[in-house]
This record gives structure tokens, sequence and C-alpha cells, in this order.
């Protein structure tokens, strides 16, 4: 056993610890277990009925088992005594292939078996809100422009500082905090890593400014677009990818962007399914409220439409603000964090494999010169349209088998219907059957 999580717990004073997983719309589920059963729960795992969360299972199937994994401890900061473990899902002697967080493993085991490794940093954007979710917290933050505003990031100060302290303890680098476009909105940024370690802190991020806000009788929310005149929630994820001696195969320094030939084509292999990836992406129906949204208030949605890259330039769905990385902006709070590195490495990897040419970067502002395009492809309208391209796309087959892609798609076809028995799918704006599916997400 590579860590003894049973000492762990008596040399950090851990009383209980919380046995996770994350379902297939990436919702956190945890099992609160007693530091005495640690041992054996390190080795036979948490037990869960797999039917009971969104992971297309038979509530006749047997117990599914999350096994903690000691490398992704994490200490709360602000409740020390509880200790959270990322999980991944066993049945029968086997891992769940189709559960997100092995999903990710078995890309990053492809990626590995080519000597190539992914490290990734997000970008996780949130509102504040009032507990109702009609209102942002703060009723002095009405200004049109208010992203970077000072006396708006100040007035949240004690919120953010504890934020910020939490993820300086715990090592992750935290490295600047500010406020976005958005009245209300706020971005925390801390270092990349490689994928798998920035999954779990993308979940641990979610559930901590989650239930920070909520002891100060904040509301903090992920959802793609909770205001339809302001921007949306966004989670852009800066990419690269590198070699096990540490070298960097995005790197080009004689390429006028900076990126290397392998870099070009693995941006050409999720601009060639970033139709299907959508799907995960902006796997709500509230997601295609912000990809497709008309000018919000402050001038700009900085959301992409359309399937175009570009240099340092935020109107396009890839920007490459350096050399050696890019930045895909596709996913909203609402995407899957283990969904997310996992759908990036098997369209990039097909994209190497296949030699995907993204053609020449395209120089323009999308949001006023986008007629001027020909040829690139739209993002899809609306959930149902994503999924379609899901199901029919090939590369996401081959990378997870087409039983996992149609228990997705079953599940969120299922979640399309309820949205329509509601009768708010025939409402404009952001309806409540929206809010009251998503503000938590
Ligand atoms: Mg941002």
């Amino acid at each position: 056993m590579s860590q003894d999580l049973s000492k762990i717990a008596k040399q950090k004073n851990i009383k209980y610890f919380l046995i996770s997983y994350v379902d297939f719309f990436g919702v956190l589920r945890s099992k609160l277990v007693p530091s005495q059963v640690i041992k054996d729960m390190q080795k036979e795992g948490a037990g869960f009925a797999g039917f009971a969360t969104y992971l297309d299972m038979s509530p006749a199937d047997p117990d599914m088992v999350s096994i903690p994994d000691p490398s992704s401890l994490i200490q709360l900061p602000w409740q020390p005594e509880v200790g959270w473990l990322a999980g991944d899902l066993w049945m029968d002697g086997k891992p769940v292939q189709s559960s997100p967080r092995v999903m990710l493993k078995n890309q990053i085991s492809e990626l590995k078996k080519k000597n190539m490794f992914l490290k990734s940093g997000v970008e996780c954007e949130y509102f504040l809100i009032s507990q109702d979710g009609n209102s942002i917290a703060d009723e002095k933050d009405q200004a049109f422009k208010p992203c970077y505003d000072q006396s708006a990031l100040m007035r949240q100060y004690d919120l953010i500082k504890e934020i910020c302290d939490c993820m300086i303890k715990l090592g992750w680098g935290p490295y600047q905090n500010d406020h976005e476009d958005a009245n209300g909105q706020f971005e925390m940024n801390w270092d990349f890593s490689d994928c798998l370690t920035t999954a779990d802190r993308h979940v641990f991020f979610k559930f901590m400014v989650k239930a920070l806000a909520e002891k100060r009788g904040l509301r903090a929310t992920f959802m793609p677009k909770p205001f339809s005149n302001k921007t949306g929630n966004g989670c852009h994820a800066h990419v690269s990818l590198w070699d096990k001696k540490g070298r960097n195969i995005f790197l080009d320094k004689k390429d006028k962007l900076g990126l290397s030939k392998n870099a070009y084509n693995f941006i050409g292999g999720v601009m060639h399914s970033a139709e299907a990836l959508t799907a995960w992406f902006n796997p709500t129906i509230n997601s295609f409220k912000r990809i497709n949204a008309p000018v919000t208030d402050s001038g700009a949605t900085w959301s992409p439409n359309t399937i175009t890259y570009s240099g340092n330039n935020r109107t396009h769905m890839i920007r490459v603000p350096g050399s050696g990385r890019f930045e895909l902006r596709l996913m909203d709070g609402a995407v899957n964090p283990y969904l997310l590195q996992a759908g990036i490495i098997a369209a990039g990897m097909d994209g190497i494999k296949n030699k995907r040419n993204p053609g020449k970067p395209i120089h323009i502002n999308m949001y006023e010169e986008a007629n001027k395009v020909k040829n690139a492809k739209k993002l899809p309208k609306n959930l149902d349209i994503a999924l379609t391209n899901l199901s029919k796309s090939k590369v996401m087959q081959k990378a997870f088998s087409p039983k996992t892609i149609n228990s997705y798609v079953k599940l969120r076809t299922t979640e399309i219907k309820q949205f329509k028995k509601s009768g708010d799918s025939k409402k404009k704006g952001i309806t409540n059957w929206e809010k009251t599916n998503t503000l938590d997400c």
C-alpha cells in the first residue's frame, strides 16, 4: 500500500474521511467515514448504489465501491478533522469503465504509452448570489463594466481571502483573484498541474467555494448562464503536452505562435470533435444560453459560438496566449472536471494520430466580424443537437466505448424530457427549471 491512510489520520488528526466520486453529471457524491475504519475502506472501498446517481446503472446492479486514491487527500483547511479523498469506482472486482475519473485515467494511460503527459490549468468562474438565486449578493455591484472592479472585489474580501488562504495552505500555488466581467462574478487562479491533479482540485475547488460561501450566508454558483443579460460562467482550460523528460511537446520557438506540429494537430483534433465535445463541455440545457448568447450588458459574452482558433485573441474558441500551450474557451461552469480533461486528450490525440489540420489561425474579432469567416463550423445550438453529435462521433466512441457514450446521452436525454414536461422549455430567459436544476452544478 502506497500511503497508509490510517497512519496519516493519526499524524494529521483526521477524524473523518469523505470518500467521494463524481458521476456523469459532475455531482460530487460521498460517504463520511470515521478514521477508525479507514484501513479497511482504503482496501475495500466505500459502497454505493449506482442507480441512485447519474451513472446509467440499474437498481438490480450490485454495489459499486469507491476506492479512495490516497494521493488525492485534501485535509479541509476550514475543518481539518475531515479529509477528502477522490475515489475510483469499482464493481465486481473491476473498475467501472463508464465512470468519469476512470475514463480520465484510461486516457492518461493511453497518452503514457506514447510517452506523453497532459498538463493543464482551469479558470473557474462563479457568481456570488442571493440564497434564492434571483439576484447578485452584493447589491452595490451594478456597473455595466464591472470587470476587475477593485471596490466590488474588496467588498467580498473576507470570503475571497478565506478561499485563497485555503489554496495557499494546500500548496496549490494560487496567484490571482479578480472580479470578472459580470456583476457578482469572480475568478480565482491557481497553478497548472498534471491533468488528474487539476481535475481533482477542480472538483474540490467547487465544493470549497460553495461551502465557504454558504458559511457566510451567500450562495456561490457555477451555473453557465444564471442571468441572461450578464456574461456567463466559463471554465477555460490551458493545455500543454509534455514528454517524460519534462520537455514541452507543444513548444516550437521558431513557429509564429510558438507551437509545434503536434500542437497544431492536437488543436485540429479538438476542432474536429468540438461539436461532439460540446455535449460534455456545455452539458446543461442552460449552457446553450451562454455559448449562443446575444451581447451582454458589459458589451461581450466572452464565449465562443464558432469553431475557430487564433493567436492571443479571446473572441475565438481556441486562443494561443503564448508559446507552447493553448487555451480552450469552450467549457462552462457545469463541465464535469474529469470529462473536461478526458475529452481534450481523446480529441487531441485523434488529431495527432490523424494529422488533423486546424487551418490557418484567424485574427479577427469574432464578435463583430464572424461573417467574414467562411466554412467555419458553428457550435451546436442546443443540448439536443450536441448529444446527437456526441452519439455520432467516431472519435468519442472509439476513445470511450459506444456503451459509455450511449449511457451519457441516455441520461441527458431524460433530463431534456423533464425540462420539456415542466413547461419551462417554452419560456424565454433563464427559467425556474434551469435555476432549480443548475444553480448548484
Ligand atoms: Mg475569466
